[in-house]
Parts: C-alpha cells; sequence; structure tokens
C-alpha cells in the first residue's frame, strides 16, 4: 500500500488517515468509491490514469443517488487523482477514492452530516493472477442473486452494496471457483461480483443491458473497440443456459482488465480456452492503456 493519501483536500501520511471504529459508513454501508488504474506507457517513459473523467463522473453520481455531497469540484478530485499516484511513484497502479461518512453521531438520519472523501492507491498487478489473462478463469453460476435495482441502486458503485458481491465471490471460492455470476431477480445475467460479462455467439458480442448490472467504464471500453474491429455488438437479456453454450467469455472490469471465462458450473466454454476474439479484445484493450495505440490516446490522462 502507499504512504499517500488524499484527505478532504490535503495530501496526508497513512498514519494520519485513519477513522474511528463509530465511523458512520463503518455501520451502515453508506458511502461510494471508484477503482481506478494507472499505467506506465509501453516505453516506460510517463504514467497515465485510464479514463480518469469519467470514473471521476461516476463517482460524483455515486454520491448524488446516496444523497451525500462531495466538497470537492470535479477538477480537484481528479488533480487528487494524479497527485496520490505521482507522489507515490507507483507506476500499475490501482486508486481507490472514498467518500464516507465519519463519526460524528450514529443513527439513520444523516442530515447535516460531512461527507469526507479520502484517495489512496497501491500496487495490485492482476486481480486473478498474471496467468489468468491467458488461461482463463472457472466460474459458478452463484446461488445469490444481484441486488434488485430499487433495493440498492445498481448505476452507483455504493459501499454497502458490495457485501452482496463479497458474498457471492466468497462462496465461490469455498467450492472451488474463483469468481461468480450472478442473475437479477429475474433469473437473467446481471454481472459478476465486481465486473461486467461479455458474451460471444457466431462472432457477436452479446451483454446484458444495463438494468441490473454496473455501467462499467471498462464494459464501455470494450464495446468502443469491438464496434471499431467490425463486431457487433448487442445489449441484450442474457439466459444462464446461454452461458454454457456460449462460444467464448469474459469479464472485464478495471481490475480484472478482459479476463477470460475457461468454465462455468464445470461446463467448458467453447474449447474451454482463451478464444480469438477475447485475444483480440483484450490486446486491443492492454495496448490502449498502455498509450500504444494513437486511437485511444484521450483515455489516458497523464501523470506529471
Ligand atoms: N460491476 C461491478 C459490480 C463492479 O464493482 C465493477 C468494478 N467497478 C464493474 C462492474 C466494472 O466496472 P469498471 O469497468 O468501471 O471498473
Amino acid at each position: 500500500m502507499s504512504n499517500t493519501y488524499w484527505l478532504n483536500g490535503k495530501y496526508i501520511q497513512k498514519e494520519e488517515a485513519y477513522v474511528s471504529p463509530l465511523t458512520h459508513t463503518l455501520h451502515y454501508g453508506l458511502g461510494a468509491f471508484e477503482g481506478v488504474r494507472s499505467y506506465a506507457s509501453h516505453d516506460e517513459s510517463s504514467v497515465s490514469i485510464f479514463r480518469l473523467q469519467e470514473h471521476t463522473e461516476r463517482l460524483f453520481e455515486s454520491a448524488k443517488i446516496i444523497n451525500v455531497d462531495i466538497n470537492h469540484s470535479m477538477e480537484e478530485v481528479m488533480d487528487a487523482q494524479l497527485g496520490v499516484i505521482e507522489k507515490s511513484g507507483l507506476k500499475d497502479a490501482y486508486i481507490r477514492p472514498l467518500i464516507y461518512l465519519n463519526d460524528e453521531r450514529l443513527g439513520l438520519d444523516i442530515d447535516d452530516m460531512n461527507s469526507h472523501l479520502m484517495i489512496s492507491c497501491w500496487d495490485w498487478p492482476s486481480y486473478f493472477g498474471a496467468e489468468a489473462l491467458e488461461a482463463g478463469i472457472d466460474v459458478m453460476v452463484s446461488s445469490f442473486t444481484r441486488q434488485f435495482p430499487n433495493s440498492l441502486m445498481t448505476k452507483g458503485k455504493i459501499s454497502g452494496g458490495y457485501v452482496n458481491g463479497v458474498m457471492a465471490h466468497d462462496q465461490a471460492k469455498r467450492n472451488g471457483y474463483q469468481e461468480a455470476i450472478l442473475l437479477d431477480t429475474n433469473g437473467f445475467v446481471a454481472e459478476g461480483s465486481g465486473q461486467n460479462i461479455f458474451l460471444i455467439k457466431k462472432g457477436k458480442l452479446i451483454t446484458p443491458e444495463l438494468t441490473c448490472c454496473l455501467n462499467g467504464i471498462t464494459r464501455r471500453s470494450v464495446i468502443k473497440i469491438a464496434k471499431d474491429l467490425d463486431l457487433d455488438v448487442l445489449e441484450r437479456q442474457i439466459t444462464r443456459d446461454e452461458l454454457y453454450t456460449a462460444d467464448e467469455l469474459f469479464f472485464c472490469g478495471t481490475a480484472v482488465e478482459i479476463t477470460p471465462i475457461k468454465s462455468v458450473d464445470k461446463i467448458n466454454v467453447g474449447s474451454g480456452h482463451r478464444g480469438d476474439i477475447t485475444s483480440k479484445i483484450q490486446q486491443t484493450y492492454l495496448d490502449a492503456v498502455r498509450g500504444k495505440s494513437d486511437k485511444y490516446s484521450d483515455w489516458l490522462s497523464k501523470v506529471k
């Protein structure tokens, strides 16, 4: 972990960043966060944050959804993310902005409580291990249902909502899988515990529409890349059995990047290996994040 934190407008050291056990967000989960990545350029000459503006916009939308103010401008919050990377000296890093309510008081009434914004970063090379990017992972369809949009909004990264994903992920691990796929309340595929999902059938990409999954920034990047590669992309409901009969399947997200899925419920996906279309999209994405492709250079914000 980095020693550099940005808290409410100031850079501080790790030791100054601890919170009380009576922190409101710790008890009730009313907070919101982002997950952002920085990457060294392919020639190691610079470091950039991937899609900083989109992540920061989503942070502000998450805050609006939970009715907690952010006491800083978008520009300040973007500068702070660039600043923690610069001060940490990290290159390939994961950045975590978190909005939370502190320990002024407990109880469910949040009227007039001050909001706090913390940003930190750390070295987080590969979510499922480097080999998973090529070999793929084994996943199960979870017995947990993705939260219904009217019980916990799905457009924000709301802290308490992640109990659902953590429990599904933990269940999958305890059962010998690496990750879970959650279905929505109607039994259609929603997403992974913390990643969106794409299915490939007869050369077309299919992904769930945005009713019950996060509007992932990697999902948006994949759709753009696929269209640029002249591939059709459909956003529609996906049934569980379509997972079993897909030619290729992959997860996408800031943390997992593009991770192939090699089996679902112990049924091989296609040949059980990373497919050609997944490989192409993955390579284009990894080139884009490292500034190897002029086409996507506006997705990168350079760290000083
Ligand atoms: N779904 C959920 C529930 C997530 O937590 C994430 C990670 N933010 C994603 C999808 C992928 O979103 P993104 O590509 O913006 O990281």
